[in-house]
């Protein structure tokens, strides 16, 4: 074909343009983190809690267990990856809308509840836990009977949750809520009288008493003082990674393995969790 220079070179130059723009994108995704699945060497960042028995927690000998983490790797591997792709990340409380938004993590499954406050910032897959703000209290207290007797204490929570907005809001306005970047430090604080009590989802304060070296020390409260709908946080307009972790999920509950992750995680604890929620239907 006669091809006059002039357009020749305007394709060639777009054909270089073409392959720069590849050159970049390839660059832009290099740790292969869409969350789609395929080639070799792919790893998927998970972000999840660190501190929390039963629900995310790394032990002593590095290992990662809790109910977050295993259906964090049941949907990974819906995905297209293996145990052995996983990096996991802590995904501290107030840390987790920022880590989505950098897109440091390719998914958040930390205790984390679906809000419309965070619904600005991130997409959440789910639910897949309905959970209720509780309180927990040294076994021998007496002091706190119903919500509003927390007013005054020094109430400890985490910065960045539900819990500790909750308080302030609604439960007890007038507590000296004292507010840590884990659960854990407040545990602290609750075992060595610093704090009061302690509050946030029933399902990680029974997680926290039932640990060994508490025997005997906590008790919770008992009340349900809010729904949360606990949910797997992606970038927001991830529409494609939130529809095939909802399919995942159901997946999940369809053939026993939530269940069996629940028995696995919560029996020990004592836990009564609720039944498997509803994909798409968050309970107010
Ligand atoms: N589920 C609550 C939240 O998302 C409390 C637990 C937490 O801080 O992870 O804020």
């Amino acid at each position: 074909m006669n091809t006059p220079r002039a357009t020749r070179r305007l394709t060639l130059a777009l054909a270089a343009a073409v392959v720069l723009s590849f050159t970049g994108a390839a660059c832009s995704s290099d740790n292969g983190n869409s969350g789609g699945g395929g080639s070799e060497n792919k790893k998927i960042t998970i972000g999840i809690k660190f501190d929390q028995p039963g629900i995310g927690l790394k032990t002593p000998s590095g290992a990662y267990t809790g109910f977050d983490v295993d259906v964090a790797t049941y949907v990974a591997k819906q995905l297209g990856y293996s145990p052995k792709d996983i990096e996991w990340k802590e995904a501290k409380s107030a840390d987790r809308e920022t880590l989505l938004q950098r897109g440091d993590v390719d998914y958040i499954v930390a205790s984390y509840s679906i809000t419309p406050k965070r619904q600005e910032k991130v997409d959440f897959a789910g639910p897949y836990l309905l959970a209720h703000q509780d309180v927990l209290l040294r076994a021998n207290d007496n002091s706190i009977t119903k919500p509003s007797d927390l007013n005054n204490k020094k109430l400890c929570s985490v910065t960045g949750s539900t819990s500790a907005q909750n308080v302030k809001t609604k439960i007890a306005p007038k507590a000296q809520l004292q507010e840590y970047g884990g659960y854990s430090e407040c545990l602290t604080g609750l075992e060595n009288g610093v704090v009061d009590a302690l509050t946030t989802d029933d399902s990680i304060l029974a997680g926290y008493a039932a640990q060994p070296q508490f025997k005997g020390k906590f008790k919770l409260a008992g009340f349900k003082l809010s729904n949360e709908n606990y949910g797997i946080g992606v970038q927001k307009g991830d529409t494609e990674l939130k529809d095939k972790i909802n399919k995942a999920l159901e997946k999940m509950v369809a053939d026993g393995s939530w269940q069996a992750a629940v028995n696995k995680n919560f029996g020990p604890a004592g836990y009564k969790n609720e039944p498997a929620p509803k994909i798409g239907v968050v309970v107010t």
